[in-house]
């Protein structure tokens, strides 16, 4: 079987979230059962000295306003189809965003583009490469769908997979013209969105199948709750739409290798992690304290990821004698806020505004548990982390976060299948009784141990989240063979 990704990062090369790290796992995992996958993203500058030992397989010499390359590479494992539009791509910073923090001007062209691009790959634009099926990640390859639908030839099925269904890739109508898009498929049934031009829309509206990361997060989606305004079209198709849970990178993020702790350790000797405490307390300000957890963050400060609720519980967290590291930027406020914050509780609250890769995995494997208030959460990957690193998630019920880890309730604790803590409702109140638990439970040493041992068990690869993947391509090529 061919498969075509599209999106618009991909780990380790370009990687803002997690979207970037299910790019750069799944087709590995898919590559193990035998799939031929190709990934196309964007040749940022980040992946400027790749694209230059690559090789051009087709050359677009307009695409909207510029001259345009797809260069193959393999790098990593992974076979990749760079988008070389210097006039798009070349340019510093965020992906995403302009050096005021805005959306570039011109994202719909940028997008538009690989999309094009995507569609053009799928209709037969690589002499000796045809896919059978597309599978295109978020907003940014949504259009793909659109160009399939007006290429007036045969296309292959195509999977749509919602990331995060809170950014939608919304543009004014006005760009159809530009992006060469017919006006027959912008209807609130196509690709229209109340007047605008709806990139994820169009996904979600032209493909053959709709997954997301999280089976809770695929019920949840259907919900006027969760659905940010497309729940009616997600209700309209839930007979298509699904839920794979995402894995994780087992050999990116093993604390047995990681180059990037102060000691590597494993589930039979967790000796190791103290060094990893004592690392991060040096490089966060903190005072040791052996008797209370040292609680983590490691987020996008976003107001989707609960972290104001965090703020509220501080006063509750430093008055147990708890620590908490935090390493995220977003949001000003927040950033100021957490600021403040270290300030103010100097010694119990360490804060590093940034992304920091390397300082991501140290977090990992240096704290006793990680914080993950999310408001909504497709599926979450930290969590998952945590578990690997025996690093214990306390989490919010809902979406993937639900569906990855088992509360430490009375009846899990007796069954000994506990691996960390969820709280509901969604508010400081719940989070703080979820603080105080986790602080009880790590005062009671032989269960605490035995917990991080079962999360560290807890099987989280890719291998049968692919199989999956794999199960749905196969039954839509199934589908078109019988009709
Ligand atoms: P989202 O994609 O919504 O941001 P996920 O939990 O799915 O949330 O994935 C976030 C990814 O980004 C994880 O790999 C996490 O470790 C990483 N990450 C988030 N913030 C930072 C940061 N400030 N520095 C380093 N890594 C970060």
């Amino acid at each position: 079987m061919k498969l075509l990704f599209v999106a618009s990062e991909c780990a380790p090369f370009i990687k803002t979230g997690g979207l970037a790290d299910v790019i750069g796992a799944v087709p590995k995992a898919l590559a193990a059962l035998g799939v031929d996958v190709k990934v196309l993203i964007p040749a940022y500058p980040a992946l400027a000295d790749l694209a230059a030992r690559g090789s051009e397989l087709a050359h677009f010499p307009d695409l909207f306003g510029g001259d345009a390359r797809l260069i193959a590479v393999t790098a990593e494992g992974l076979n990749l189809l760079l988008l070389e539009a210097s006039h798009l791509f070349d340019r510093p910073g965020n992906i995403y965003l302009d050096a005021k923090g805005g959306d570039w001007a011109d994202n719909h062209l940028r997008y538009g583009a690989l999309s094009k691009v995507g569609a053009e790959v799928a209709t037969g634009a690589l002499t000796n490469w045809h896919p059978d099926v597309l599978n295109v990640h978020d907003w940014q390859a949504g259009l793909v769908s659109a160009y399939l639908r007006q290429a007036g030839k045969p296309v292959p099925p195509l999977v749509m997979t919602v990331h995060n269904i809170a950014f939608q890739g919304l543009f004014d109508a006005k760009v159809l013209r530009a992006l060469g898009l017919q006006k027959s498929l912008f209807t609130p049934s196509g690709m229209e969105y109340f007047g605008q031009l709806g990139f994820l829309k169009a996904g979600l509206a032209f493909s053959d199948r709709i997954t997301t990361v999280s089976p809770t997060y695929a019920r949840e989606l259907v919900s006027s709750e969760f659905g940010m305004g497309l729940d009616g079209l997600m209700r309209a198709r839930q007979a298509d739409l699904s839920g794979i849970l995402n894995g994780i990178d087992l050999e990116a993020w093993n604390p047995e290798t990681d180059a990037e702790l102060a000691q590597t350790y494993s589930v039979r000797g967790l000796k190791g992690k103290a060094a990893n405490r004592t690392a991060l307390e040096a490089r966060f300000g903190l005072k040791p304290n052996p008797d209370t957890p040292l609680f983590c963050v490691v987020s996008r400060l976003t107001s989707q990821k609960g972290l104001d609720l965090l703020l509220e519980c501080l006063p509750g967290l430093v008055g147990r004698g708890a620590r908490l590291a935090l390493l995220g930027s977003g949001e000003a406020a927040l950033e100021r806020a957490y600021a403040e914050a270290a300030s103010r509780y100097a010694g119990s609250v360490g804060v590093i505004i940034g992304y920091d890769e390397g300082l991501s995995h140290l977090m990992q494997g240096g704290s006793d548990a990680i914080l993950i208030p999310s408001r909504f959460e497709p599926c979450g990957l930290t969590q998952l982390y945590g578990l690997r690193y025996g690093t214990i998630p306390v989490v919010a019920r809902t979406g993937g976060l639900a569906d990855t880890v088992i509360d430490a309730n009375p009846a899990a604790m007796a069954e000994n299948c506990a691996t960390g803590i969820q709280f509901t409702p969604i508010t400081a109140l719940a989070l703080d009784q979820a603080i105080e638990r986790t602080c009880a439970l790590f005062a009671q040493p032989k269960l605490w141990q035995a917990m991080m041992r079962r999360a560290m068990r807890h099987p989280i690869g890719w291998d049968r989240s692919a199989a999956a993947y794999l199960a749905l391509y196969q039954s839509l090529l199934d589908e078109r063979g019988a009709s």
